[in-house]
């Protein structure tokens, strides 16, 4: 697979995780850098509300995402791989799995369920893999220089190797996945061109609302609230779309659940994220939220915390505040941004 990572560079292929970081890049990396061992991960621990892409991968297309594997093990020459599932997931696809790897040197790898959403986070899942607790590590080094047991190690989502894959035998169309959710008729997960904005996804699948509504992109915790007018640009991050209908939610109630997530999903090794959850959850549930402290605390928790997952805490409060709310809810809208 001499020119696989030329192919890389052409497609543009950037990580369809989240962090959308450039494939050809982070391949680069693991193959320039020298190790005693290389590992290559698929990434299969999806475990943000609303995003099911990867379960639909697995389902549908196994045998592309284990292809995708095979080529990066290859290329790298890192042995073995792992799939790092959830354990829904786990249960649901081991076997299959199993079948399609065959001898090659590929385990299948059981997330303990206990692990949560933080257990996805790349250097959480290496620690987890090793059997130490689940929690990020610090960086540099990144994986890709210093990732399981301290070797070369590519860690990459299901579909950016399943869309590896295609790219290895000229099938790539720029498509990607989109889950779709919500106050919608047709929900579901629909492959379309990467380059077609919010709107246009709604509307040809036929989910386009008659009603007043907004929508949150890129995961249901930590994604990003827009109202009706600002969807003419592309999806971010994992690339789920919920709908909302304005008359259907509370304010204080949406929140709380994306409050009460975060909180329930830290994994505890930094105070600003393991505190300052908590003190939120608190604060919702006064009588009289104080709301200046509660734009304090996101403020600490973007500005401070060890991981993304603390990091994306205020990403649906204050964009909601800023795009729908819109001083249409006079005390929360006090929320300095
Ligand atoms: S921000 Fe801190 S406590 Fe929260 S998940 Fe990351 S490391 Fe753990």
């Amino acid at each position: 697979m001499i020119n696989i990572l030329e192919k890389l560079k052409d497609s543009a292929l950037t990580g369809r995780g989240g962090g959308c970081f450039n494939t050809a890049e982070k391949w680069s990396l693991v193959k320039l850098s020298e190790g005693v061992e290389k590992y290559v991960i698929c990434n299969a621990s999806e475990g943000e509300p609303g995003v099911k892409k990867d379960r639909y991968i697995l389902e549908h297309h196994a045998g592309r995402v284990i292809d995708g594997m095979k080529i990066a093990m290859d290329f790298l020459g890192a042995s073995p791989g792992i799939v790092y599932l959830n354990p829904d997931y786990y249960f649901k696809f081991k076997d299959r799995l199993k079948k399609i790897i065959g001898p090659t040197p590929i385990k299948v790898f059981n997330k303990p369920r206990q692990a949560g959403y933080c257990g996805g986070e790349e250097t959480s899942a290496l620690n987890t893999i090793e059997g130490k607790r689940t929690e990020p590590r610090f960086r540099p080094p990144y994986p890709p220089t210093s990732g399981l047991y301290g070797c070369p190690t590519l860690v990459n989502n299901v579909e950016t190797l399943y869309a590896v894959s295609l790219i290895a035998r000229n099938e790539y169309k720029k498509k990607r996945f989109y889950t779709l959710s919500g106050d919608i008729i047709k929900d579901g997960v629909y492959e379309f061109p990467e380059s077609w904005t919010i709107e246009t996804v709604l509307k040809e699948t036929n989910n386009w609302p008659n009603f007043e509504f907004f929508v949150q992109v890129g995961g249901d915790a930590s994604g990003e609230i827009l109202n009706h007018d600002q969807l003419k640009q592309e999806v971010t991050g994992s690339a789920s779309i919920r709908v909302y209908s304005v008359i259907k939610y509370d304010p204080i109630t949406l929140i709380k659940g994306w409050i009460d997530f975060f909180a329930s999903e830290s994994c505890g090794k930094c105070t600003p994220c393991r505190e300052g959850t908590y003190r939120l959850h608190e604060i919702l549930n006064n009588k009289e939220p104080d709301w200046e402290m509660f734009a304090r605390i996101l403020d600490t928790l973007s500005d401070t915390s060890f991981c993304g997952l603390g990091c994306s805490v205020p990403n649906a409060v204050r964009s909601y505040v800023r795009n729908v709310l819109n001083n249409s809810h006079e005390s929360i809208s006090n929320i300095r941004l």
